[in-house]
């Protein structure tokens, strides 16, 4: 059931994700812009923009809802272009959405099993068979995510923290190699906001996280590299001192209708 991957040392020139050159076109409208991106195993990436930026869009092409006009989106050297979502997911992408999707009336505990077991067929998935493995797995997941003394809670009663907390440890249950992971902050309080910046700095090195995000506090508690999109575009890249106080970075910032404010 635990997928045994390539080290991620062994092939170190062959980046885990590269963009060349990706530009999409909604009906004539640039939305990304001849955008290139490269992650390699383990990485911790932080993506910021202004509105419009085109990061959700940035996302699609990574997970083949939206198809590229031009330009090429590579995993491990190979083409995702054109291939169906269900397919690159499979390959070791998995995508956390911005809102929570768990299973409001299971409990934690349960969600979990249904996740790491999500790779058995639908006869294991109904009669909740767990082998000692899967169920060891489970275990491991509520302690990574630290959800432990709410395992035998319902999800629907969980704290929001708690709940991307729990969708964060469903995800990494498939063992995903990648992890796209969109504005995982919002709405939570300062301090789940804190945990879950060392939750997701905890993930990396094991998986490549990519993370797109607002809130410029929990950017810096990442300590990663940031990427500042713009127009589709990659403006700067650099750590998050240095686009900071990038006069670039300054100015597309001040100019946006949030008015100076980073997201
Ligand atoms: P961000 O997530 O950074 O706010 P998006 O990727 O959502 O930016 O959008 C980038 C630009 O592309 C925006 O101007 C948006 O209006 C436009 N856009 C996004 N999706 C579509 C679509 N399906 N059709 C037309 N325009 C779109
Ligand atoms: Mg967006």
């Amino acid at each position: 059931m635990t997928r045994s991957t390539t080290s991620s040392g062994s092939s170190g020139a062959t980046p885990l994700l590269e963009l060349r050159g990706v530009s999409v076109s909604f009906d004539g409208f640039w939305a990304l812009n001849d955008l290139n991106l490269s992650l390699s195993p383990g990485d911790l990436r932080a993506v910021i923009g202004p509105n419009g930026a085109g990061k959700t869009t940035f996302l699609d092409v990574i997970t083949g809802k939206v198809k590229p006009t031009k330009g090429e989106v590579l995993f491990h050297g190979r083409s995702l272009v054109g291939r169906a979502e269900h397919k690159i997911a499979r390959l070791g992408i998995g995508r956390k959405f911005q809102t929570p999707r768990v299973y409001q009336n299971l409990t934690t505990r349960r969600n979990l099993e249904l996740a790491v077991s999500s790779r058995s067929g639908p006869f294991e998935l109904l009669f909740g068979r767990l082998d000692a493995e899967a169920r060891d797995r489970v275990q491991h997941l509520l302690g990574v995510v630290g959800l432990e003394r709410h395992a035998g809670q319902k999800a629907g009663g969980l704290s929001h923290g708690q709940k991307q907390w729990l969708e964060i440890a469903m995800l990494v249950a498939q063992d995903p190699q990648l992890l796209l992971v969109d504005e995982p902050v919002a709405g939570l309080t300062d301090e789940e906001t804190e945990r879950t910046a060392d939750l997701l700095r905890e993930l990396s090195g094991d998986h490549t996280v990519l993370v797109i995000e607002h809130d410029m506090e929990f950017v810096r508690d990442l300590q990663s590299p940031v990427t500042v999109l713009h127009e589709g575009h990659v403006l700067c890249e650099g750590s998050m001192d240095q686009v900071q106080s990038d006069p670039r970075v300054i100015e597309v910032y001040l100019g946006s209708e949030t008015e100076g404010e980073f997201n």
